[in-house]
């Protein structure tokens, strides 16, 4: 395993190393120590400047949940359409299962009127833009890198930093019969692509590495609140 595994994307770029610090703990700090008063009179305002901290404490925990993670264009509803478009049995035999399962497995967020995935199939060409998604295997030489082992692009934008319909090619050469787990974070990662999710905003957790290479095939359920949330 080398360090470039964890670069998916020509695309939406490299993981970077997210250096931003968890303001709300320093927040917390403070709570702990205004809760230690020398003097008898500050017990009097004890309540309303903690009350006051916890509340800031609060806004700014939702303020990180609420701006990272997304950063491509979001999908242009919450019914999410894929296709096969791969012509190689093999290829498609192979990528097919990990695909419709990371799609049921990850994506399918509909309980509460969330996310909604839904099989196209397998088609012979690029299908019309009621299909959000399309994907195929594609040999290295179409990647930036060699070691690039898929990608994620919009092919038809939209207003509002919306798409209609995005690609995703896995890398044929490197990914076909690399380990389950492998493929099964690729998928995972690039599907989170065509929904918006973009690489140096997201938890470094799951199947959205940063800087500790995380080779996680699922979403995990920070990531799957970010995603109802949006949806
Ligand atoms: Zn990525």
């Amino acid at each position: 395993m080398t360090k470039n595994l964890s670069c998916f994307d020509t695309t939406f770029g490299c993981p970077t190393q997210d250096s931003r610090l968890p303001s709300f703990i320093m927040s917390r700090t403070h709570v702990t120590e205004f809760a230690k008063p020398k003097k008898p009179a500050t017990l009097l305002f004890l309540p309303i400047v903690l009350s006051t901290l916890m509340a800031i404490g609060v806004i700014l925990i939702q303020d990180i949940a609420r701006a990272d993670y997304f950063g491509g264009r979001y999908a242009d509803n919450d019914q999410h359409r894929y296709a096969s478009i791969e012509s190689k049995d093999s290829h498609h035999n192979k990528l097919n299962p990990f695909v419709t399962d990371s799609m049921h497995s990850d994506y399918e967020l509909d309980t509460d009127n969330d996310i909604n995935t839904i099989n196209d199939g397998r088609q012979s060409a690029v299908p019309g833009t009621h299909v959000d998604v399309y994907w195929y295997a594609a040999d290295e030489s179409h990647f930036s890198r060699p070691s690039v082992l898929g990608d994620a692009t919009c092919k038809k934008t939209m207003s509002n930093n919306k798409c209609d319909q995005f690609r995703i090619r896995f890398n044929e050469d490197k990914l076909i019969s690399n380990t389950a787990g492998q493929i099964g974070h690729t998928v995972c990662h690039e599907i989170g692509h065509t929904l918006g999710s973009d690489d140096g905003l997201t938890d470094d957790e799951g199947c959205w590495p940063q800087s500790k290479y995380s080779l996680g095939t699922d979403l995990i359920d920070h990531e799957i609140n970010h995603l109802k949330d949006r949806y």
